[in-house]
């Protein structure tokens, strides 16, 4: 029952007006501490891994992490390739069991970003059970490999993403509205709220069809987290929060211990704080009980 893709999860969210969150993981200690979590509330999971670690670790070896987590947690769990550029990595990462792949052509001109989304999707939908993001327009700030300075951030034109969405077969949809990966220069980014609103109404006005993803969820403030869900943001992704608690507590455990030699404790402190953070998204998204 665990192991599904991200669409499926998100109509529902979507019609709810709840958010999923898919949190970044770049170790065992944080996926666990992830699952363990939305276990607990019993909320549905996106588990996300970036192209970096993703090689690092290698796609075969995450596939079988979350395999063998999902199938036996009571709660649905999405396995996430985020922010790829390579289509054959994409389609690689498929093969080796991620659930749903994010294919990144947004700093591609309009119809080849189409052209390497379309060729992403079709082969996801032919391996079958696996869906696919697509990005048009640009997040800002540095998302694994890709890179976008903040005046380079382009955001998304309605118009281009229905035009997108019908014309490569994605299943859900990342629309650049002005938000950042990393950590925001200031308590309030600009965010075009009404730019939401209006692609959310022309893709899914009528019927949910393509469920709409926000980047760049660290340091958004707990009403404009609950305002993007309104207006139909169904995947929340969170990267950079996670990627501080885990520096920030091993960093300040080993200081405060500097003779003890017993990995386990780091880890166990580590899994506790993501635990904790993972906690406060799950329930500023909605999605506690909602398993
Ligand atoms: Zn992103």
């Amino acid at each position: 029952m665990a192991i599904v893709h991200a669409k499926e999860m998100l109509l529902k969210a979507t019609a709810e007006k709840y958010a999923v969150g898919a949190f970044n993981c770049t170790n065992l200690i944080q996926i666990e501490a992830v699952v363990e979590a939305a276990v607990e509330l019993n909320a549905p999971l996106i588990l996300q891994a970036s192209v970096a670690p993703s090689k690092f670790l290698r796609p075969e070896v995450i596939g079988a992490i979350y395999k063998t987590l999902a199938e036996s947690a009571p709660i649905p769990i999405c396995l996430h390739l985020d922010h790829c550029n390579d289509v054959a990595f994409c389609k690689a990462c498929a093969d080796a069991g991620y659930t749903n792949i994010m294919i990144d052509a947004s700093k591609q001109e309009f119809k080849e970003n189409i052209r390497q989304t379309k060729a992403v999707a079709d082969y996801c939908h032919r391996l079958g059970n696996v869906s696919v993001e697509g990005e048009l327009g640009t997040v800002s700030g540095v998302e694994d490999q890709v890179r976008v300075a903040d005046d380079d951030a382009e955001l998304c034109d309605p118009e281009q993403a229905m035009a997108f969405v019908e014309l490569t077969g994605i299943d859900i949809f990342a629309p650049a509205i002005g938000t950042a990966h990393g950590v925001y220069k200031t308590q309030n980014p600009k965010l075009d709220f009404d730019r939401l609103e209006k692609i959310a109404d022309l893709i899914n006005g009528r019927e949910i069809r393509v469920p709409l993803v926000i980047h760049g969820g660290t340091g958004l403030q707990p009403d404009v987290v609950k305002r993007l869900i309104s207006l139909g943001g169904s995947k929340f992704n969170v990267s950079t929060d996670l990627k501080h608690t885990l520096i920030d507590t091993t960093y300040g455990y080993i200081a405060a211990n500097r003779d003890e030699y017993n990995p386990g404790k780091i880890d166990a402190a580590v899994k506790a704080a993501i635990k904790e953070k993972i906690n406060y998204w799950i329930r500023l998204l909605g999605s506690a009980n909602k398993a």
